[in-house]
């Protein structure tokens, strides 16, 4: 089998937590144009619906929208026995909601902090627990969460300590899933992205004013695009990756080789 070949996703039954919006709907979009079935997993419902809606215009492909909080234990219990219902296994998972608060260390509450540390890292080892269970029935998978550049440096000027710390936790929980199932076939890798502009950066009213200060540190000269990311996305999922387990992929452009 060619590499083209194998980059497909003909008839994988995969699924996008934050796939509304921003990364993971480019993601979500991704994965049907190489041929999968995708389940867009989100809180915003509405949003959730549209998005499925047009990738399964765009692409000829199953979407399905499912609403879901990834705090809460019930809700991704339900998002999974919804997707098997409707599409009978799950091959591929992108773990990829996440928040940021910027506050200040010495003035952040706890209620923010847990806020940050309850969907950026219990989320992510809620559905990958969730997701993994299935993955380790069916006899393998991949799962695929989204960390950032923040795992690995600690952005300026805004403070934002609990994004840095759950992000640096969604790397090592990656890599310590990616052992545990190693002989499950289960692999687990995550995606490290740099600033990217999505209604997380470009319509957040503190972060905003920031993306000229950004754009200066940055060795490119400009925020990634949500698009950018859809590549390593498709290889992660699929079989050409089937060596690649507990990696982190930064894409950042050489924000984090200086
Ligand atoms: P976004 O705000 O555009 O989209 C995030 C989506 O996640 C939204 O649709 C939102 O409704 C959903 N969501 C939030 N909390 C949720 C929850 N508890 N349960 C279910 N869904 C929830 O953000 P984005 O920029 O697309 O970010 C996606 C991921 O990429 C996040 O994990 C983020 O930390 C990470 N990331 C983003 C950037 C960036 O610059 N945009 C950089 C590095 C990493």
């Amino acid at each position: 089998m060619g590499i083209l070949e194998k980059m497909r996703l003909d008839g994988k039954k995969i699924f996008v937590t934050g796939g509304a919006r921003g990364i993971g709907m480019n993601i979500a979009l991704a994965v049907a144009q190489a041929g999968a079935d995708v389940a867009i997993v989100d809180m915003d419902l509405d949003q959730a619906r549209k998005t499925a809606e047009h990738i399964a215009q765009e692409t000829g492909r199953k979407t399905l929208s499912v609403k879901t909080d990834v705090t809460n234990p019930q809700d991704v219990d339900h998002m999974i026995s919804e997707i098997l219902k409707h599409f009978g296994r799950i091959d591929v998972a992108f773990c990829n909601a996440g928040i940021c608060i910027n506050t200040p260390a010495e003035e952040m509450t706890l209620e923010q902090w847990k806020k940050v540390i309850d969907v950026n890292l219990t989320g992510v080892f809620l559905t990958c627990q969730a997701a993994g269970k299935v993955m380790i029935a069916q006899g393998g998978g991949s799962i695929i969460n989204t960390a950032s550049m923040s795992a690995h440096i600690v952005n300026i000027p805004q403070p934002q300590c609990a994004y840095n710390a759950s992000k640096a936790g969604v790397v090592q929980l990656t890599k310590s899933l990616a052992i545990e199932w190693a002989s499950k076939k289960v692999r687990v890798n995550s995606i490290s992205p740099g600033y990217i502009g999505t209604d997380l950066t470009l319509n957040s009213p503190t972060l905003k004013p920031l993306i000229a200060e950004w754009e200066r540190l940055s060795p490119l000269k400009r925020l990634g695009r949500p698009e950018e990311l859809q590549a390593i996305a498709v290889y992660l999922a699929g079989d050409a990756s089937d060596f690649t387990t507990g990696s982190d992929f930064v894409i950042d452009g050489a924000f984090t080789c200086f």
